[in-house]
């Protein structure tokens, strides 16, 4: 199957090239980037010359939990003001990743740079020797090491039961706003990482046997001298790069239109690795049809050392090792959150910090479209009682209500019962009053206006009172909070 993904990752682009019109003769930067999409998102590209583009070079040793990283990243301003520094993230070093990340050789332009690090040494600031101006690049380029601590099983960054999980392992690119470079960090209950969508080219040398699952499409394998194979992958535009092997992944693919579905499993959980991917499928299929079409050319579901939780990258969806088998039955309704992110954080980006509602409350009610169009309404409806209104009214009960509308920071064992159980509920609400066919045009807009883009819960409400035609701000002031905040 992984021989045919490459077939088609080099000959598609061929293919498809030679479709289009011959109208111009340079050559375009970002064709090197048509393989990771489907076909009819590869118009995207053209629109993202300004796009932050990462090359890096990873050597992953397994045994020692150690990646030795070589990246330059190329970083265009498209703001309207000048920029005296420039902000890299190193999620590893957030004190919940159990990691450790360590940068050396900083270079501006290929001069070397004094830098700073600072919130915890999970933000590394590179001033520039003159200011970058609008619409100017520069190329950033430097060496990193990455390590997972001993202690980082049950972790997004983690190592356990032979897999090794490498989310962000790699100087990121700070979110942008109107404040400036964002360094803020994210309780260890709230999702971390923040930042805009890049174009990324990857190479990963690892020992040969191990099986390699990173966002993107794998373009292609090289067999080197040493006993070391090199894993090539590209992919964008997206808005990190998560990278997990191990020795011991044997994997099921599938496809739904022109991307292929990979599940990875660990061999003794073959039943539950093949459910993963029916589901996968499935829910990939109907969001397609329902929201708007998938972008990219793979999807991969993959076994990780993360307990019972599942987790979310481009493409790519972490699931807790449990869910394979003492947690079996959470399996499916998981999965399927899980793919809803493709459309409501990796398409459609919100702040996980600030407003960690709007994507958590988006995939987590989207479930109800796919439970209901796979089993029924008594089954949708079902879940609305058993999973969303039975955690609020606990949660009620416990003393624990508080606004949907908040920042990570502003909840603590409350978290799940308000940003995904009450946020679900807001948009069964909407539905109920805007009735499904306006609701699923509503969802449809907010996509194809916000794809690849970051909105805020002040950008759905306006969104979907146009679309409706209603006052729509009554019931976001009672299930979410303030619209201005
Ligand atoms: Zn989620």
């Amino acid at each position: 199957m992984r021989r045919f993904i490459l077939i088609w990752g080099l000959v598609l682009p061929l293919i498809l090239g030679g479709l289009l019109p011959a109208c111009h003769s340079a050559p375009d930067p970002l064709d090197a980037y048509r393989p990771a999409l489907v076909s009819s998102a590869q118009d995207a590209l053209a629109v993202m010359a300004g796009l932050p583009r990462y090359d890096f070079l990873l050597t992953v040793i397994p045994e020692r939990r150690l990646v030795r990283g070589q990246e330059t990243v190329r970083y265009t301003n498209v703001t309207r003001a000048p920029l005296a520094d420039i902000v890299l993230r190193l999620y590893p070093n957030l004190p919940h990743y159990n990691g450790r990340m360590t940068v050396a050789a900083v270079r501006v332009n290929d001069k070397l740079a004094t830098v700073s690090t600072e919130a915890g040494d999970t933000a590394l600031r590179v001033p520039l020797s003159t200011p970058l101006q609008p619409g100017q690049s520069i190329e950033i380029g430097l060496e990193f090491t990455a390590e997972v601590h001993p202690a980082g099983e049950d972790a997004v960054f983690g190592a356990g039961q032979g897999i090794l999980s490498l989310p962000d392992c790699y100087a990121l690119l700070a979110a942008r706003d109107e404040s400036g470079w964002r360094t803020d960090t994210a309780p260890p209950h709230a999702d971390a990482v923040f930042s805009d969508v890049a174009l990324y080219t990857v190479d990963v040398i690892v020992p040969t046997g191990f099986v390699v699952a990173g966002c993107g499409v794998a373009i292609e394998q090289t067999e080197n001298e040493d006993g070391t194979r090199t894993w090539r992958l590209l992919g964008g535009p997206q808005r990190e790069f998560a990278l997990v092997l191990s020795g011991d992944f044997v994997t099921d693919s599938t496809t739904v239109g022109e991307t292929t579905i990979t599940s990875y499993y660990l061999p003794r959980h073959s039943d539950a690795g093949r459910a993963a991917l029916r589901y996968g499928a499935t829910a990939l299929r109907v969001y397609s049809d329902l929201f708007g079409p998938y972008p990219y050319r793979d999807f991969r579901i993959v076994a990780a050392p993360l307990g019972y939780r599942g987790m979310e990258y481009p493409g790519l969806t972490l699931l807790g090792l449990d869910l394979y088998d003492e947690w079996v039955e959470e399996l499916e309704f998981r999965v399927v959150h899980e793919v809803g992110h493709q459309w409501w954080y990796a398409q459609v980006g919100s702040d996980p910090l600030r407003a960690p509602w709007l994507d958590e409350g988006l995939a987590e009610y989207s479930t109800y479209e796919y439970y209901r169009l796979v089993y029924g309404q008594a089954r949708a409806d079902e879940l609305v009682q058993t999973r969303w209104r039975a955690a609020y009214v606990y949660a009620r009960e416990q003393g624990w209500d508080t606004m949907v509308g908040q920042p990570a920071s502003a909840f603590g064992r409350n978290y799940e019962a308000i940003v995904y159980a009450k946020a679900a509920l807001f948009f069964h609400a909407l539905r109920q009053q805007v009735g499904e066919d306006v609701y699923r045009d509503i969802l449809r807009r907010y996509l194809r206006e916000y794809r690849y883009r970051t909105a805020t819960g002040a950008d759905f409400l306006a969104l979907a009172e146009k679309v409706s035609g209603q006052d729509l701000h009554p019931l976001y002031i009672q299930w979410i909070g303030n619209p201005d905040l």
